[in-house]
């Protein structure tokens, strides 16, 4: 195998190579899916693997608002309790996104996508079909909140998820149904030992950040708590679960291609990992949504799978267990980022569920093993809810350090920022203060810091971002611990 670039491979048929398969329709622009072969890969999985090991039982809950297409019949029921149903994920697009939604229950007309999961639904032997626009009444907010709420378990307990990876809107419809998947270059090579023939393609978790469906919110957790996924692109599909990675590309299983998906930790783990909250963080945010207010809906299935295997709880996007850590999120540096970041109301400004705009954790955060440091926040950097509900309003602070340093941050001070993710002209502003969330030892006598930095609004304060600092002697600088609430 050679690397062309890190995303595009090349499959060589030689001894010691993945062997290519030759594709009908390859070099014609004509192409269906194979679906005898997707069923090899299906079967292989059920019957050799623990994929489907589902730890969670069907919530009655979930069971009184549950509905799927029958796709023989055409219409919409409430499957028994244990049947296998195929679950969609794909994106909607702006016309499906604004079209009033037909009555619930009224089947006629489905856009193509949906239409073409039905038919491939029915070409793998399956009957069922799980569709967000068809299968939640888009018109009652009690069933389609109840739903949202239940999308871990839909997901989760799909036999089979179709995500259509490149398909840009609900009436695109799916590559290899109803229209054909593209011209797929095998050119034949002559080496030394003879021709060989090669096969290209796209890495399909690290190379398909540009796919639609990549790029949009609410796919990430259904990509995420999937177990059997079949992705079909413009050129080629793909199915992996917990254990496999198979192609129609080769003949070759897992081995030649990259491993899971990393999020899936989060879930196969039941002991909680800061470490793996602060990957999967800026992978969502850099991620758009149709509907701002969705931030959290679209991640609720995930963080309730999260809580149950891991028993953290999260108030708005933040868990409670390391705290102090997870609030010291972060701008994705200018070089990369999508630009600054923008407030996004009726969210509170400590989470970053309260901007728009990709945000991650420092390196150093993400790699230290934080188990470690944890003794050292003691009640400096307590952290209290004040409100119960599902979006937290506001959260106090214990800190020791809430004085403004003396001149700019960019210079002298009390030490110096190593980073600061704010607006630096805002610190002539008075009503400025830093909480110190996360502190540990750098070497002999020398600390570092990082710290919260808020401004004043009326009786509470607002994050306006984050600084690192390095000192020396920290003690003495510690004034007394204050309060502080941010909003
Ligand atoms: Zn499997």
């Amino acid at each position: 195998m050679a690397l062309i670039d890190p995303h595009l491979y090349i499959y060589l048929s030689r001894k010691g190579f993945a062997e290519p398969r030759e594709k009908s329709g390859v070099n014609t622009a004509v192409g269906t899916l194979e679906t005898e072969l997707i069923k090899s890969w299906v079967d292989k999985c059920s019957k050799k693997h623990d994929c489907a090991d589902v730890q969670s039982s069907m919530r009655e809950e979930v069971y009184a608002g549950f509905y799927v297409i029958d796709a023989k019949r055409r219409v919409l029921v409430k499957p028994p309790v244990d049947a296998a149903y195929v679950a969609l994920s794909y994106v909607w697009g702006k016309r499906a996104a604004e079209t009033n939604p037909q009555p619930f229950g009224n089947l006629d007309d489905l856009p193509q996508t949906v239409e073409d999961a039905l038919q491939l639904t029915l070409a793998l032997g399956l009957q069922y079909v799980w569709t967000d626009a068809q299968c939640i009444n888009q018109a009652d907010e009690e069933h389609k909140q109840a739903q949202i709420e239940n999308m871990d378990w839909i997901y989760e307990n799909a036999f089979l998820t179709i995500g259509a990876a490149t398909t840009a809107s609900a009436y695109a419809g799916i590559p290899g149904v109803s229209k054909p998947l593209l011209n797929m270059q095998q050119p034949l090579v002559k080496v030394p030992e003879g021709t060989i023939r090669a096969t290209f393609y796209r890495d399909p978790v690290t190379g398909a950040s540009t796919w639609p469906w990549r790029t949009r919110g609410w796919t990430f957790q259904e990509e995420a708590l999937s177990q059997r996924l079949l992705l079909i692109t413009d050129h080629n599909y793909f199915f992996r679960c917990r254990e496999d990675v198979y192609t129609d590309v080769t003949h070759a299983a897992k081995t030649h291609f990259p491993d899971k998906l990393r999020y899936s930790d989060l879930f196969s783990d039941q002991s909680w990992k800061f470490s793996h909250y602060a990957d999967i963080v800026p992978q969502y945010t850099c991620r758009r949504l149709s509907y701002d207010q969705d931030i959290l809906n679209a991640l609720h299935g995930m963080f309730t799978r999260v809580s149950l295997r891991t028993k953290v709880e999260f108030w708005s996007a933040i868990p409670v267990r390391n705290m102090a850590f997870a609030l010291c999120w972060a701008k994705v540096s200018d070089e990369d980022s999508l630009g600054r970041l923008e407030r996004r109301e009726g969210f509170p400004s400590w989470s970053w569920c309260g901007w728009k705009g990709q945000v991650t954790y420092a390196k150093t955060l993400r790699d230290h093993r934080i188990e470690e440091w944890e003794p050292e926040l003691g009640p400096e950097a307590e952290v209290t809810p004040f409100k119960d509900k599902g979006i937290r309003e506001f959260i106090a602070i214990r800190s020791t350090w809430t004085a403004l340093p003396t001149n700019n941050c960019s210079n002298d001070g009390p030490g110096n920022p190593k980073f600061i993710s704010f607006d630096v002209n805002r610190l002539e502003n008075d009503n400025i203060r830093l909480v110190q969330l996360v502190r540990h030892a750098l070497k002999e006598k020398e600390s570092e810091a990082v710290l919260l930095v808020v401004g004043s609004v009326e009786d509470r304060w607002q994050r306006i971002g984050i600084a690192a600092e390095t000192f020396s002697s920290w003690i003495s600088r510690c004034p007394e611990p204050c309060e502080i609430v941010v909003e």
